[in-house]
């Protein structure tokens, strides 16, 4: 039976990590969105050449465009089992419009604590020569300010990893999800996996879930 699964994360969590790991447990292709979006557009195809048109104007693409492109992915022969949704649904509409076309027969919601998430993503510089990254706390270089692969000294920070930025987007997250996990609470279909331990251990206890 084609049954797929809906992976929701907050940002910083190791979503892109953990749906790789489900990808390969369960051989389910992952499904985003904006990836199906770009393909349909490039291959010219009718829903494509329609998203398009709203693009193009600046608008959203519709829910109805949207799930017809799902509709279509879903007839691929790589999709016969089900697919991994990643970024979809992001409404209890599209939810609902989702359950028309497609067996979801699990959510899984990686969850971290907002400050765990934001002591993460704010901890984070990469050096300027070689472009290998560090964090304040979990791995910091060991000579401050220097690289220990390329001895570069120059550290760079994105501007939206400061604190503020990062409190807004997992607000705009919790705004968003948490209507969905509750239409799919009530479905019985949601689980929540604590994602404020090891890369591993998340991924074992998702590979439980499946
Ligand atoms: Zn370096």
């Amino acid at each position: 039976m084609a049954s797929s699964i809906v992976l929701f994360g907050p940002p910083g969590a190791g979503k892109g990590t953990q749906a790789g790991n489900i990808v390969s447990i369960t051989g389910k292709p992952q499904v985003s969105t904006g990836d199906m979006l770009r393909a349909a557009v490039s291959a010219g195809t009718e829903l494509g050449v329609e998203a398009k048109g709203y693009m193009d104007s600046g608008q959203l693409v519709p829910d109805e465009v949207i799930i017809g492109l799902i509709e279509e992915r879903l007839t691929q022969s790589d999709a016969v089992n089900g697919v991994l949704f990643d970024g979809f649904p992001r409404t209890v509409a599209q939810a609902e419009a989702l359950s028309h076309i497609a067996e979801v027969s699990i959510v899984i919601a990686i969850e971290v604590p907002d400050a765990r998430i934001v002591e993460r993503i704010c901890g984070r510089y990469t050096c300027g020569g070689c472009g290998a990254v560090y964090h304040d706390t979990f791995n910091p270089t060991t000579n401050p300010g220097v690289c220990d692969h390329c001895g570069h000294t120059d550290m760079k920070r994105r501007a939206d990893d400061n604190e503020g930025t990062v409190r807004n987007r997992l607000e705009a997250y919790h705004a968003q999800t948490s209507p969905l996990a509750a239409w799919y609470r009530k479905r019985d279909l949601f689980s929540a996996v604590n994602g404020d331990q090891g890369i591993d251990l998340v991924g074992e206890e998702i590979a439980a879930l499946l």
